[in-house]
């Protein structure tokens, strides 16, 4: 078939190359000069297997007001004249509890783990270089009480395969020595060997080197307006140029995906929560960093690329622009200084905010739509390097006529 993929972030980058492995021709369209662009540019660099647990639990509702609250909270709400913002509120405090968060953790731990299955040997056959290492991931609690829940996470996960140990705050200095002058700070942790970092916006541009190389039709700076249908199937994507003709067409176009799927009469719940970055080159006698770490108070990543590092966090609902407040990045700086005692040249700061498309329950939409020819990759939110590789599996099982290899329904499109 000749497919367009609407979308070349590493969900719609990741989807074509699968697509075309299986015999299929792909155009890629996406509104930038580039690909990689949008939320895939300079996110966490984290591949966070076994790190999935949605952010709507049962733990959040009563936390809320001191989240929100509090000056230089890792959450923050933009409040909106909005009916869409209020709608996909209320749906993600509806998820807040338990059941939901354990049906949703299940769920994404089985997709993390296809997703590892196929990206690790795609980055090595492809010879991609993006600074992919297997470092570990260390999440560090502050105190006894977040330990405990941490630990109470761990246990539950063993049971669903998850290869996860709590470590005391000696074991994570010896894990991780840049860790030392912190060391106060934390009172343990937990060790996951399995996780991985690779930088996402060079995988995205490799990748779509590769697709072109292997006869893909590329077209950037093409922004899609919406779909052509005729009754419930589409006839072609209309672009602001001449209108794309294809067998099937897939929506992979992370917070741009919504007002596309109006067109052709389906409502997507997705919502853009803005995050920032910062990549930097520590200067100095320092410890390397080689793993990657989570900061659980701050809710801030550290990933190690190369010679460099990359610090993300923050997140908040309802900034629709691409600003970065200039104290975002101090914010990021100074939880670099205090965990890792790095520092750095001025005016050597690589400041990044992206949008991560984020669906209430924080699992992703994809599959058949009811509209014939259209078929959807989206609402990944903070997870969608990790589950990239998994999810485009997923969409070729359905777009084959395969029974898919893990049970879809809990991706699936529901008006
Ligand atoms: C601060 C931050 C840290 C993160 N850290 C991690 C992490 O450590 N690990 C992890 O797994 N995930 C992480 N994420 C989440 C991850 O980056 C996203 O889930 C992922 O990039 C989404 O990929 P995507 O391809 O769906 O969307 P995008 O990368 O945004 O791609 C969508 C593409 O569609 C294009 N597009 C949109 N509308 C149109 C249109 N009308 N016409 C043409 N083109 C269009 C856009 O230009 C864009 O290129 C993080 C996100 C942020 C913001």
């Amino acid at each position: 078939m000749h497919i367009c993929v609407i979308g070349a972030g590493v969900v719609g980058l990741t989807s074509a190359y699968f697509l075309q492995s299986e015999g299929h021709t792909v155009t890629v369209v996406d509104r930038e000069a580039a690909a990689g662009q949008g939320a895939s540019a300079a996110n966490g660099a984290q591949l966070s297997y076994a790190f999935v647990a949605p952010l709507a639990d049962a733990s959040l509702p009563p936390r809320l007001p001191s989240l929100f609250l509090t000056r230089d909270s890792p959450l923050k709400l933009h409040f909106r004249f909005d009916p869409v913002q209020w709608r996909w509120a209320l749906q993600f405090l509806r998820h807040a509890n338990t059941r939901d968060a354990r049906a949703t953790t299940e769920g994404l731990l089985r997709l993390a783990e296809l997703s590892r299955e196929f990206i690790e040997p795609l980055i090595e056959g492809e010879g991609i270089n993006c600074h992919f290492t297997r470092s570990g991931k260390l999440v560090i609690y502050p105190d006894a009480a977040s330990l405990a829940a941490a630990r109470a996470q761990v246990l539950y996960q063993t049971g669903l395969g998850s290869r996860q140990t709590v470590v005391t705050r000696a074991q994570c200095i010896e894990r991780e020595p840049a860790l030392h002058a912190y060391q106060q700070r934390i009172a343990g942790g937990v060790w996951t060997p399995t996780d991985v970092a690779a930088d996402c916006g060079e995988f995205c541009a490799q990748l779509a080197q590769r697709i072109v190389q292997r006869g893909g039709d590329l077209q950037l700076n093409r922004t899609a307006t919406g779909f052509d249908c005729e009754g419930a199937s589409v006839r072609a994507l209309l672009t602001t140029q001449e209108p794309i003709r294809a067998d099937a067409y897939l929506l992979a176009a992370g917070v741009g995906a919504c007002p596309l799927a109006a067109t052709a009469g389906l409502a997507l719940p997705i919502y853009p929560l803005k995050g920032y970055s910062i990549t930097v080159q520590p200067v100095g006698d320092v410890v390397p960093l080689t793993v990657s770490i989570t900061d659980a108070k701050r809710k801030v990543v550290f990933a190690p690329l190369g010679d460099r590092v990359r610090i993300a966090g923050f997140v908040e609902i309802g900034s629709l622009d691409d600003a970065i407040p200039p104290a975002r990045t101090s914010a990021l700086l100074n939880a670099m200084r205090e965990v890792l005692g790095y520092s750095v040249i001025d005016g050597d700061v690589r400041p990044w905010a992206g949008q991560r498309p984020a669906t209430p329950s924080g699992r992703p939409i994809l599959g058949r739509t009811p509209v014939e020819h259209l078929y959807l990759n989206v609402g990944h939110g903070a997870l969608g390097w990790t589950l990239a590789a998994g999810s485009a599996r997923l969409l070729c099982d359905v777009i084959a006529g395969r029974t898919p290899t893990i049970d879809i329904k809990p991706y699936a499109y529901s008006a």
